[in-house]
């Protein structure tokens, strides 16, 4: 224990005492159970296997100035899950079990919970997948739910800084009337080779288009996209986009910095126009963007020089992390502390 490194965590899995489950069997959610075991066991025939019945959440829990552990809008993270489930036809976890789930497992590791000073956090995973034996194309009739949590050190080592983004035409991450909206592995499998190509090519990550018109701004790798221009917020809106919390709350937070908030659909051109953009997700709250090519086209959207962010950008960051760990008052009920 001692011997983590706080400041110096990458975002990878590190082990901690604890982990929670329950099962869904013959129609009911069992009782909440925990483990100290990092494997699970799996028939062979299970559903999560085969046909991708498997769905997960990405949440974060803070240490505050106070000591105090805080997790943001958990209750917003246990409906996004519910709705994954209804998209992939698996038991829904009730929104009162995610919860009572999320602080048992923060609890059971709370020195695990970096310090304030570190910048790190507990990045807390929740996965739901299908456990029943299935050989046709048919839903399980058994679910496992658990959550594991890591540490997670800060996004931005160097500081706050702006990253290149490559449009691409080649790949859709989710269909137009897909899975796009749900947070489901299948569509992180469709991601990682366009991923792949842009991290050689020297790329935070993959821009992409509208999967139907390849007209329309989508997403920014696995994040949501937002542009500031004219004293405005704009992000997409688009039937494959999963959507962030982060970004809703983003949305929110604009509003009460006088900026107007659109979410429309977002033609790629438009992005001569922006003053700043950023992709946002709960991994970096924002990752600012300092240009998207499309060499398709030959062309460049340039956003910020020097790496450094625009103003809105840094003031929307700065806002939603000082709610996170405490240092600003939780003026709409994000916040949960673990007690
Ligand atoms: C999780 C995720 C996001 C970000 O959502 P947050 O709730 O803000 O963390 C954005 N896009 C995709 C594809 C995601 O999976």
């Amino acid at each position: 224990m001692s011997t983590i490194d706080w400041s110096n965590l990458a975002f990878g899995y590190i082990k901690t005492d604890y982990n929670v489950r329950c099962y869904y069997r013959n129609g009911a959610w069992g009782e909440l159970e925990t483990s100290q075991r990092e494997d699970i066991s799996l028939h062979m025939a299970a559903t999560c296997l085969h046909y991708g019945q498997e769905a997960f959440e990405g949440l974060k829990a803070f240490r505050g100035r106070d000591g105090k552990i805080r997790i943001f809008r958990l209750d917003e993270n246990a409906k996004r899950m519910q709705s994954s489930c209804r998209g992939i036809m698996m038991a829904e976890v009730p929104e009162a079990l995610f919860k009572q789930a999320v602080l048992k497992v923060v609890k059971l590791n709370e020195k695990f919970v970096p310090p304030y000073e570190s910048g790190a956090s507990l990045y807390i995973r929740p996965l739901i997948i299908g456990t029943s034996a299935q050989v046709g194309v048919k839903p399980a009739g058994e679910y496992l739910f658990l959550i594991f949590v890591t540490p997670v050190g800060p996004y931005f080592k160097g500081g706050f800084q702006t990253t290149p983004f490559v449009v691409t035409r080649d790949f859709d991450r989710a269909a137009a009337l897909g899975t796009g909206t749900y947070k489901i592995g299948g569509n992180y499998a469709a991601s990682l080779v366009p991923g792949d190509r842009a991290h050689k090519q020297g790329y935070s990550n993959v821009f992409y288009l509208d999967s139907k018109e390849k007209k329309y701004i989508d997403e920014c790798g696995a994040a949501n996209f937002f542009g500031i221009k004219n004293n405005t917020y704009i992000t997409p809106k688009s039937s494959s986009v999963l959507p962030s919390i982060t970004n809703k709350s983003l949305m929110v937070l604009a509003e009460e910095l006088g900026l107007k908030v659109e979410r429309r659909e977002i033609p790629l051109e438009e992005l001569d126009s922006f003053e700043e953009a950023g992709a946002c997700g709960t991994a970096a709250v924002i990752s600012p963007i300092e240009r998207i090519d499309d060499p398709d086209k030959n062309k460049t959207y340039l956003f910020a020089k020097d790496g450094k962010p625009g103003p809105i950008c840094q003031k929307l960051y700065d806002r939603l992390r000082a709610i996170q760990y405490g240092d600003e008052a939780d003026t709409h009920n994000w916040i949960t502390i673990v007690e």
